[in-house]
């Protein structure tokens, strides 16, 4: 994705020397002059302890190799290298005043280097800054491939076609039962209702999939997280504070909710949640302590089916699974929001099979939907939906 960075209102114009301090002084590595991206790793910007920012590529060069630490070339603070962090912000604020959507934009057909034949690509990404803000989840609905995406936008919900056209938006920015506060993440019923947890005012919503206001659950919830459906179009919704599975059936067509029961309790701060079209199995995704994620595969009937934890699967602790989702084989497939990768844990029948799908080109990955031999993945590090196929 290239940057540029047009004069508005004229270079001489106080708005475009207010953009060209910006731009130098702001959003440019001070050491090396190069424009700081999310989308090339070594040019991601890095918050030092000490309050500076520099280009990731700069501090590796800066920094002793043993020690870890590096001065920063501005005010001589010893910093660590452990306690850099990415800033988000400078990203979205590139992205804000210098990036101009071209959406949908289909992408050259790359090979993705390094992983197995089953390596998926990229073919699309739609979205960036502005269409979408932080998008936290998505989902397809199998008999259209109308995907559904939850972000930070005025209007919550945003609807694409399946060629990544954006068709409307709705699920305004609010603190009434039938506004959104927070989405956390979204499902779609087989007929077509879309689900959406809110954090904000712990609730899970139901929409039309026009945008009309069907329904608002609060139940009991203490924190609503990951939700999904089955395929009798019962919501299943996790609660990451109470360590709990719900299932939810509602009366659609009036609006109601017909019974809510929580199906699996003690679980431990449960996200994610998918339920498979074809086995009617459903995996939750728990994060233990220590950084560790177990995805847990329960049946139909809710008993335990299959269990596996990172640490187990003697991953690299770098490891960070952030979504779930079964493909229509069946097949368990995860997002690793800390490596950039897409992983398929296969049927699990015979053990936990690890494949790598997708490799690169995905930078904060954080939620994932699949139809057929598609898999669309929400990219929260550049505010876009990436296309595989
Ligand atoms: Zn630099
Ligand atoms: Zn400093």
């Amino acid at each position: 994705m290239a940057h540029s960075y047009p004069s508005r209102g004229g270079l001489q114009s106080p708005e475009g020397v207010l953009l060209r301090e910006i731009q130098v002084n702001l959003l440019e590595c001070k050491v090396c002059f190069e424009k700081f991206t999310a989308q090339h790793s070594e040019r991601r910007p890095q918050n030092l302890s000490c309050g500076h920012v520099l280009c990731l590529e700069c501090i590796r060069a800066l920094s002793h190799p043993l020690l870890g630490r590096l001065e920063c070339p501005f005010c001589r603070q010893l910093c660590s290298v452990d306690a850099t962090s990415h800033c988000q912000a400078l990203c979205d604020l590139q992205e804000m005043l210098f990036f101009i959507p071209a959406c949908p934009r289909v992408d050259k057909e790359e090979e993705v280097a390094g992983v197995s034949a089953k390596a998926l690509h990229r073919r699309a990404t739609f979205g960036g800054w502005g269409d979408l803000i932080n998008p936290s989840g998505v989902t397809v609905m199998r008999s259209s491939g109308t995907m559904f995406v939850v972000h930070d936008g005025v209007e919550r919900v945003v609807v694409l076609g399946p060629q990544g056209k954006k068709q409307h938006a709705f699920g305004p920015r609010g603190h009434a039962s039938e506004d959104v506060c927070f989405a956390m993440d979204v499902a779609v019923t087989p007929c077509g209702h879309v689900v959406v947890t809110d954090a904000g005012d712990k609730a899970v919503k139901v929409f039309t999939s026009r945008g009309s206001h069907v329904v608002t659950i609060k139940a009991c919830f203490a924190l609503p997280w990951g939700v999904d459906t089955d395929r009798r179009g019962h919501i299943l919704v996790t609660d990451v504070q109470a360590g709990t599975l719900s299932r939810l059936k509602v009366h659609y067509k009036h609006g109601v909710a017909l019974e809510e029961g929580v199906v699996v309790s003690n679980l431990q701060h449960p996200k994610a949640v998918s339920c498979c079209a074809c086995t009617a199995n459903t995996a939750v995704m728990q994060h233990l302590a220590q950084d560790t994620q177990q995805l847990t595969v329960f049946t139909e009937d809710f008993h335990l089916l299959y269990q596996v934890d990172t640490f187990a699967l003697q991953l690299m602790s770098s490891v960070k699974m952030s979504g779930v989702t079964f493909d229509t084989n069946g097949h368990l497939l995860v997002v690793d929001s800390q490596q950039g990768m897409i992983w398929s844990f296969g049927t699990m029948q015979s053990g936990p099979v690890l494949t790598p799908l997708v490799s690169d080109q995905l930078i904060r990955p954080v939620g994932l939907g699949a139809l057929n031999n598609t898999l669309v993945v929400v990219d929260a590090g550049d505010h876009t939906l990436k296309v595989y196929s």
